[in-house]
């Protein structure tokens, strides 16, 4: 049977989040919205609570690197675990504010891509610590497999040149994973990340960007100019095997963050959601569940139309963290719910400024400034147009070359 209830184990962390989003992120929003490029330093205090309700959730110390028990794995399909617990997390905190969410300390995506392909030894070393994700180039946007970035061995170390552009917490990150291929004529079977330390002399700011939305989050624009890194900060293996196999790794990374960049949309489109439902029902137009829309008017349909595709998008993702804890192979899943929940936000927190009309609009209002920070979320980790593709070519059974 379908059980459409969240996992009861994680109502204190829901709750927690929920807080932190309301008395923390809230009332900060709109100061770092508009002061760009600023450090939000009320965020440290909140970053060490939740590395402490984190590894409490995962009945673990902080410094810990949470695993499943291999042995519970899929057992009747019935495990919550680290991925359904950082989402409902996530969820509640994007409810507070996206961009603040992203420049949490020790929240980058960073650390996704360590988990996906990281040695137990790596992941001792880099487990816990806040790490951004550098795949694109100028030359290399949806299609990641055109990285120019090269890393060749010399001694012990690989030596790292290339331009990485629009890192997230690029700036603030302790840690940078970066894509980067040991042989161009080898194809995507070469492409491997390496983790580099923030400040290693190698890996140069170029700028921050200036954005439409999630402001408070910093965008990194960097240069790798002989960036040496020692060869264990290889993720994973470093033979280069075929096309398949080895970007089949890096591309793991993309299973375990999809649903969290979906997460991320279900909690700014609820926020744009319940705000609205509010400011109608100031306006004496309540949403009653129980009588027909036809006597409650056009605004009050179009809000429930908007809450019903709300709700498929929040089930589509937690779907799809729940397979990656129970290690089920969630490539079409993880494609679908950012899919669908990255639209559902552009199109929830567009219309939802609109149904409130100058209120909507207005900087009086959060609700603008959720229209732009929703916009991302259908663009990075894959935009709306390449999972479409994911989608399709896994059902299809075709490969890269065949449907572009
Ligand atoms: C605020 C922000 C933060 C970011 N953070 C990060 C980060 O932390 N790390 C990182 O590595 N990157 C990051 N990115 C980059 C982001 O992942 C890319 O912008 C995204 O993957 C799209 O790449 P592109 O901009 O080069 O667009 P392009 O790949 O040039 O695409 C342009 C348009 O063409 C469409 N398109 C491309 N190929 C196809 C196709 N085959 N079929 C149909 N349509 C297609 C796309 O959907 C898009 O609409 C960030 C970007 C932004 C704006």
């Amino acid at each position: 049977m379908i059980n459409l209830e969240t996992p009861t184990k994680l109502d204190t962390l829901t709750y927690q989040a929920n807080m932190a989003a309301l008395h923390v992120l809230r009332p900060i929003s709109r100061k770092y919205d508009r002061a760009e490029h600023t450090y939000p330093v009320e965020l440290d205090g909140l970053a060490e609570l939740v590395a402490q309700a984190n590894a409490q959730q995962a009945g673990m110390s902080a410094s810990d690197t949470p695993e499943l028990p291999e042995s519970d794995a899929g057992a009747g399909g019935t495990i919550n675990g680290r991925n359904l617990a950082s989402l409902i997390g996530l969820i509640e905190m994007c409810w507070g504010d996206v961009g603040l969410m992203l420049t949490m300390p020790r929240q980058g995506l960073g650390q996704a891509a360590i988990r996906a392909v990281a040695t137990p030894e790596q992941l001792e070393r880099f487990g816990g610590k806040w790490a951004a994700m550098a795949i694109t180039e100028p030359e290399a946007g949806s299609d990641s497999a055109a990285i120019r970035t090269t890393a060749v061995l010399d001694g012990e170390d690989y030596v790292l040149n290339g331009e990485k552009i629009f890192v997230t917490s690029g700036d603030r990150a302790e840690l940078i994973v970066v894509w980067a291929t040991l042989d161009r004529s080898a194809g995507r079977g070469a492409i491997k990340s390496f983790v580099v330390e923030r400040d290693n002399p190698g890996l140069k700011l170029d700028r921050l960007e200036h954005k439409l939305g999630i402001r408070a989050s910093d965008t990194a624009n960097f240069v790798l100019e002989n960036c040496r890194v020692p060869k264990a900060n290889l993720l994973g293996s470093p033979e280069i095997t075929t096309a398949r196999e080895g970007f089949a790794g890096v591309m793991q990374t993309f299973d375990n963050t999809r649903p969290m960049v979906a997460g991320m949309a279900v909690g700014v489109a609820r926020a744009a959601l319940e705000r609205t439902r509010e400011l109608l029902e100031e306006a004496g137009v309540p949403v009653d569940y129980d009588r027909p829309l036809v006597v409650q008017g056009a605004a009050v349909a179009e809000f429930i139309q908007l809450e019903a595709d709300w709700e498929a998008s929040r089930l589509l993702t937690l779907k799809a963290a729940w397979m990656a804890d129970n290690r089920m192979p969630n490539t079409v899943a993880a494609s679908i719910a950012k899919a669908k929940a990255g639209r559902v936000a552009t199109d929830v927190t567009l219309r939802c400024v609109a149904l409130c009309g100058t209120l909507g609009y207005g900087e009086d209002e959060l609700l603008e400034k959720w229209a732009r920070d929703a916009k991302i979320l259908d663009i990075f980790e894959g935009t709306q147009q390449i999972q479409q593709l994911v989608i399709a070519r896994q059902l299809l059974g075709k490969q890269s070359k065949e449907l572009v």
